[in-house]
């Protein structure tokens, strides 16, 4: 289905403003995405209406407020496809999620010397914890190497298998290079070896349908604010036998059945690791970004958004002095490059002088710059609001930067 951009960023009321003068062109949707008025009116309305604390109160208000928090959870669980809404955990962020699981399962699943395996393309995100569990349990860390274009191999992941290995853990689309990882490929390995598997999924499932009853995958992380939700909510998924098995994360309100200063129980799924007040206002504005998309229809996002990739990836191919950075055939819609030799803060902080918002630095993925051999890159990431002409400015304004700093076609990276 056709989706009509014009009407579609009428519903973005920050997409209007100007900066410095010019049209704002944001495409720094990999860090975060844009609200629409749905989703900011939603917030708005669960504050003036029905707002009270959850799961705990037999007042009205209260009723309504967990009613709308235990239907979000229904709504996410329907979007990743799970089997019940108890595998569906609302946590901070992708962040949270991942240092839950890397505490809990690292703490009662693995002895000194098990292994979790890891990608060298992972958001710090996806390896500090893991190094944090390592100081606290001793696993040790291996890590699959990517290739030039910024792709794994099943044959070095099947390689860095042993009976030692506890979990993998990796990412569905790299924000750096864009990659797709092959998730499904992978979790069958695993399971070969029955070795259960994670998947940071915080920049895939706004891009591509994810099914986690068809991947059969064991744990699934997002954050609600890469999907056009609020900030501060995100969503863990694991299987129920999973969860089931693993001890809480945190310690406090709703994750008790009893407590007692002799023994304390806990709380049946999800609420086992959900202590304290939930964010339900975020969960209903959450609930409300996903039923946004699914008006829209993933696959017409995801058609749109290959386009755009395309497009802009022939565009910026065409200046001189140009390297991108992941070039596989298996993409989603971010562009990481460098012109020249010029440094990734001064096109940023120029193109930024010019209305258009990228990215710029290591994009928290340090290991994998060094692997690269540069100290940052320029990151231009596309969302469903971003239009064709919104490239061709960014591809002039490029331009514009490289004659200043007098880039020719003899360049460093020609
Ligand atoms: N993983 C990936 C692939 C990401 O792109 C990000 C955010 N840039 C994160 C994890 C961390 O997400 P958050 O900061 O929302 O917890």
């Amino acid at each position: 289905m056709y989706l009509n951009i014009e009407e579609i960023r009428k519903d973005f009321p920050i997409l209007s403003q100007k900066v410095y003068g010019n049209p704002l062109v944001y495409l720094d949707n990999g860090a975060t995405t844009q609200k629409p008025y749905q989703v900011i009116r939603k917030m708005e309305e669960v504050y003036s209406t029905i707002n009270a604390n959850i799961h705990r109160g037999v007042h009205h208000l209260s009723q309504l407020a967990t009613e709308s928090h235990e239907n979000a959870r229904k709504t996410v669980q329907k979007y990743l496809n799970a089997c019940n809404s108890n595998e569906i955990i609302f946590t901070r962020g992708t962040t949270e999620s991942i240092n839950l699981i890397a505490s809990s399962f690292c703490r009662s699943q693995c002895r000194p010397g098990d292994e979790i395996i890891i990608t060298s393309m992972e958001h710090h995100s996806n390896i500090v914890p893991w190094q944090l569990q390592k100081d606290i349990t001793g696993i040790e860390l291996k890590i699959i190497p990517v290739n030039e274009k910024g792709e794994i191999s099943l044959e070095n992941l099947e390689k860095q298998i042993t009976s030692k290995t506890k979990l993998i853990s990796l990412v569905h689309v790299s924000n750096v290079l864009g990659t797709i990882n092959p998730v499904a490929k992978v979790i069958q390995l695993a399971h070969q070896h029955d070795v259960p598997v994670l998947i940071d999924a915080a920049q895939s499932v706004q891009h591509i349908s994810v099914d986690v009853q068809a991947l059969e995958c064991d744990f699934l992380v997002f954050s609600s604010h890469k999907i056009y939700g609020p900030t501060g909510i995100g969503v863990l998924y694991g299987k129920e036998k999973w969860l089931d098995k693993l001890p809480p994360y945190q310690g406090g309100g709703e994750m008790i059945a009893s407590v007692s200063f002799e023994k304390t129980t806990y709380n049946s799924l999800p609420f086992k690791f959900e202590a304290g007040t939930p964010d339900y206002v975020g969960s209903t504005a959450l609930a409300e970004a996903l039923n946004y998309i699914n008006t829209l229809g993933l696959e017409n996002i995801n058609q749109y958004e290959n386009e755009l990739l395309t497009y802009a990836t022939g565009k910026l191919m065409q200046i001189d002095g140009m390297k991108i950075f992941g070039t596989s055939s298996l993409k989603s819609s971010v562009i990481s490059f460098l012109v020249g030799d010029i440094h990734h803060y001064d096109m940023g902080m120029l193109l930024d002088r010019m209305g258009i918002a990228v990215r710029t630095g290591h994009h928290c993925a340090q290991p994998l710059m060094e692997i690269l051999g540069v100290e940052g890159t320029v990151r231009a990431s596309f969302a469903f609001y971003n239009t064709k002409e919104e490239i061709d400015f960014l591809a002039e304004s490029i331009k514009k930067v490289a004659k200043m700093f007098h880039v020719t076609t003899i360049s460093k990276y020609r």
